[in-house]
């Protein structure tokens, strides 16, 4: 299933929910045991992190991270580079890797 962020305005993008529970949107630490007893509560087991927040934030700050991701190439490019469907391999790890690498900070934002 693909989640559907809706931006100002009225674009739709669908990206990648691969992991959107379990990746710390703070150090970038992704691991099933962020997740306790796979509850509600998201708990990063980075030492220097520990990042404690209701899952669903979490889910929601990354699925925000990927489509700030793909906007920023859709204005940089023309192209709308989040393709969650796309069968090739390659063009999918790169695509997690560049959303492993992404983080949420307060200033955050769009650099188009
Ligand atoms: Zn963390």
């Amino acid at each position: 299933m693909a989640y559907k962020a809706l931006l100002a305005g009225s674009m739709t993008v669908k990206v990648d929910p691969y992991q959107t529970s379990q990746a710390c949107p703070r150090c970038g630490y992704t691991a099933e045991d962020n997740r306790p007893d796979k509850g509600l509560l998201f708990l990063c087991q980075r030492a220097e992190c520990q990042l404690v927040l209701h899952a669903d934030l979490i889910g929601a700050r990354n699925v925000a991270l990927r489509t700030l991701l793909a906007r920023q190439d859709w204005v940089s490019t023309g192209v709308l580079s989040e393709r969650p469907d796309v069968s090739d391999d390659e063009a999918k790890a790169a695509q997690r890797k560049r959303c492993a690498e992404l983080r949420w900070s307060p200033d955050t934002s769009l650099r188009a």
